[in-house]
């Protein structure tokens, strides 16, 4: 079982006598009884049951500040059948059911806050088919994608949506999630074919094709995607994939200030070339990585460019007109090289920025902040947040091409006067991207934290999700406490 391997699963449920149910679902703590754990390993086997104290401390939080909550157990199920058989079991007794990828999410979406049963996919990780004529693969939920990219490069091929942390597949299609490659080959659900989905009470569905394009009827496919397990377990998936690019391009900029740094996206956007990631870091972001890595980079807003094409030459020429448009918007710095190992060197200090800034204050926690605005309004959001967190420990970086702006702001949850400064700024900073046109969550999904802010940006149609959740999930079961206040 992975990492999970050494674990004692030395439980004997016929000593807990102390477990009671109090309630169901709907933000109430519910706990199962014996009688419900011995039912439990008759489905998925004796040893995939865990009430260990280590397994349940693993499984009750996040990457986020969320105040941490513990299930009543830990179920690592081996295939759809079992999956369907734990949900109905779930329904027939009222028990919560929390999916659990490997728990990388920001706002506290995978926390079983009403208790109940976690459902591990770490069993679930066998790759089904590389269907390469078709740029497709199917996958069980608990795949890792970076795993998989390792399998899929021998094919030539890769699955493009890369939110950086090592997450499942199931976990990537819960929070649709995305990152540096959005702005290229758009985010998961736009990447996704078809889901095999466990709905509450334990029914299977198949939604979804393998053709490339339909128009065949409601697209249940984006509405699973993005749902955060609040509708269905996801067990497996098809999913679409690209070719690996023959050769790379890329660019580090500094500029003088962020407005000139987003021009630049502006306009290399505009000349029709098609970067493969556009990456906004503030001289903070800067500084931190030249404190933590021993770097002299120039303190002061950077681009991060990468572009991917077949011919040298032809990347060649493309670098010519991005250099030109870094001039034309005053660049100070200019770092550049072509070929893979050109676009590694170039981009390693982007990857390491959370570690970074982390171990550059212990004893501190992150709230991080995503929301996404129209791409006009991205050097004005840019400009307004450094505005909104000034005085607080906070980096600001993001997605420029697709609109995506993140702070990571390092502060003591447990000191309420600064942390209420911190959710005051993430509540303003939500606020004027909604007024812009945008959303308070670009990709790390609602969670817990952005739960209160899903009126504003929806209005009336928060009414059909919540009649949308009432449909599927009668009894509030799956993932509760999320999303809806
Ligand atoms: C350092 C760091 C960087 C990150 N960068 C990014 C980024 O650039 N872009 C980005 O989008 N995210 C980012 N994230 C957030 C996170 O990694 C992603 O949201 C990721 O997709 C979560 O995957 P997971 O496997 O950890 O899922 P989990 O956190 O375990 O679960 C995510 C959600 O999906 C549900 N779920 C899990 N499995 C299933 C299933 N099989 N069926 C249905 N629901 C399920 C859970 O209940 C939960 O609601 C980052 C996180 C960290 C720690």
């Amino acid at each position: 079982m992975g990492q999970y391997n050494q674990v004692p699963f030395a439980f004997n449920f016929k000593n807990w006598t102390q477990l009671f149910r109090t309630t169901g679902g709907n933000g109430e703590q519910t706990m199962i009884t014996g009688d419900d754990l011995h039912n439990l390993r008759a489905i998925v086997g004796e040893q995939f049951v865990s009430t260990g104290e280590s397994i349940l401390n693993l499984h009750s939080h996040d990457e986020s500040y969320h105040t941490p909550a513990l299930p009543d157990a830990v179920l690592w199920p081996h295939s759809t059948e079992e999956v369907s058989r734990i949900a109905r079991y779930a329904f027939e007794h009222k028990i919560p059911v929390t999916g659990w990828g490997v728990g990388t999410s920001l706002e506290g979406n995978p926390i079983p806050v009403n208790r109940g049963i976690v459902v591990d996919f770490q069993e679930m990780q066998k790759i089904l088919a590389v269907r390469t004529e078709d740029f497709q693969v199917d996958v069980e939920a608990g795949v890792v994608y970076k795993e998989l990219n390792k399998t899929l490069s021998r094919h030539g091929l890769f699955f493009p949506p890369d939110p950086g942390a090592a997450a499942t597949i199931g976990g990537m299609i819960g929070n649709n999630a995305s990152g540096i490659r959005t702005v290229k080959y758009g985010a998961t659900k736009d990447n996704i074919l078809r889901l095999v989905v466990v709905l509450p009470g334990g029914d299977v569905i198949k939604i979804g094709n393998r053709a490339r394009k339909s128009s065949s009827g409601y697209d249940l496919v984006s509405l699973f995607a993005g749902s955060e397990g609040t509708l269905g377990l996801v067990t497996e998936a098809t999913l679409k994939l690209a070719g690996l690019p023959a050769n790379f391009m890329a660019l580090r900029v500094t500029f003088p200030a962020a407005r000139n740094a987003t021009d630049t996206v502006f306009q290399v956007m505009c000349s029709g070339l098609d970067p493969a990631a556009m990456e906004f870091l503030d001289s903070n972001v800067i500084g931190v990585l030249n404190r933590d890595r021993g770097l002299a980079m120039e303190e002061k807003p950077t681009l991060l460019m990468e572009f991917c094409g077949f011919s040298e030459e032809g990347l060649r020429a493309e670098m010519t007109y991005i250099e030109e448009a870094c001039k034309d918007n005053g660049c100070t710095f200019m770092d550049r090289g072509i070929g893979q190992a050109e676009r590694d060197r170039l981009w390693e200090m982007r990857h390491l920025t959370f570690e970074s800034i982390k171990r550059q204050h212990p004893g501190l926690l992150p709230l991080i902040m995503d929301v996404a605005v129209p791409l006009s309004r991205y050097s004005e959001m840019a400009e307004l947040v450094r505005e909104e967190v000034r005085g607080l420990l906070a980096y600001v970086f993001g997605h420029a091409g697709d609109g995506n702006i993140h702070v990571i702001v390092m502060d003591n949850p447990a000191d309420s006067r600064r942390w209420a400064r911190v959710e005051e700024a993430n509540r303003r900073i939500v606020e004027k991207a909604l007024e812009f046109g945008g959303t308070c969550t670009g990709e790390h999904g609602v969670g817990i934290g952005k739960r209160c802010f899903l009126p504003r940006e929806h209005g009336d149609s928060l009414e059909l999700m919540k009649r949308i959740k009432k449909l599927i999930d009668p009894e509030g079961l799956f993932n509760p406490g999320k999303l809806f206040l």
